[in-house]
């Protein structure tokens, strides 16, 4: 594990700077939590590195959607654009948050998928250490069986 991340509390350790672990990072954000992503791999979304074999998505993209009504406001309509849209995080504020505005394609390329969560890491500041592998979940007691103080991440087995 680097360095910095050595002995620090945080209020919520995150496996993994998947797709998941980006959308917890912004939802503790949002709760005023400490957090840090720990990632194995050297960027966001490594799944996306191998799979689907074919480096297409097999989700679709929905970049256009049926008009939102007039009378809507812009949080009402962002969140009906969310509901037609399978890749966005969801509480992005505005449109350039938003995946469909990096590709047009029905099955958008998986690296596109990607260059989105890494964009969403660096727009939005997230404390993500890379090449942080989690070994090891454990409690920490005052002794065997004392008060549960919390949860040590460790990258020792
Ligand atoms: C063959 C296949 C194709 C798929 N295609 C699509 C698709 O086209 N579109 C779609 O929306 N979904 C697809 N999925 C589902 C897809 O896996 C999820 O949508 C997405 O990857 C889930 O994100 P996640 O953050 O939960 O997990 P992941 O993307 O798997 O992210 C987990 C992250 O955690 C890291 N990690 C794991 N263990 C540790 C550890 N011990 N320490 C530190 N880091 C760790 C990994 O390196 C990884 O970056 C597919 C699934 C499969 C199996």
């Amino acid at each position: 594990m680097p360095d910095e991340t050595s002995d620090v509390l945080y209020d919520v350790a995150i496996v993994g700077c998947g797709a998941a672990g980006v959308q917890a990072a912004l939802y503790a954000i949002n709760m005023n939590l400490s957090y840090v992503v720990l990632e194995r791999s050297h960027h966001c979304g490594s799944f996306f590195d191998k799979y689907p074999r074919r480096g297409d998505l097999i989700s679709f993209n929905k970049p256009n959607t049926p008009p939102p009504l007039d009378t809507w406001n812009d949080a009402q309509r962002l969140d009906y654009k969310l509901k037609f849209d399978w890749h966005s995080m969801l509480n992005t504020n505005n449109d350039t948050d938003r995946f469909p505005t990096y590709t047009n394609k029905f099955y958008p390329r998986a690296e596109v998928f990607t260059k989105y969560i890494d964009d969403v890491v660096e727009r939005n500041g997230l404390n993500a250490v890379f090449n942080a592998s989690v070994e090891c979940v454990s409690d920490v007691r005052d002794g065997r069986w004392g008060d549960y103080r919390g949860i040590k991440v460790s990258d020792e087995a």
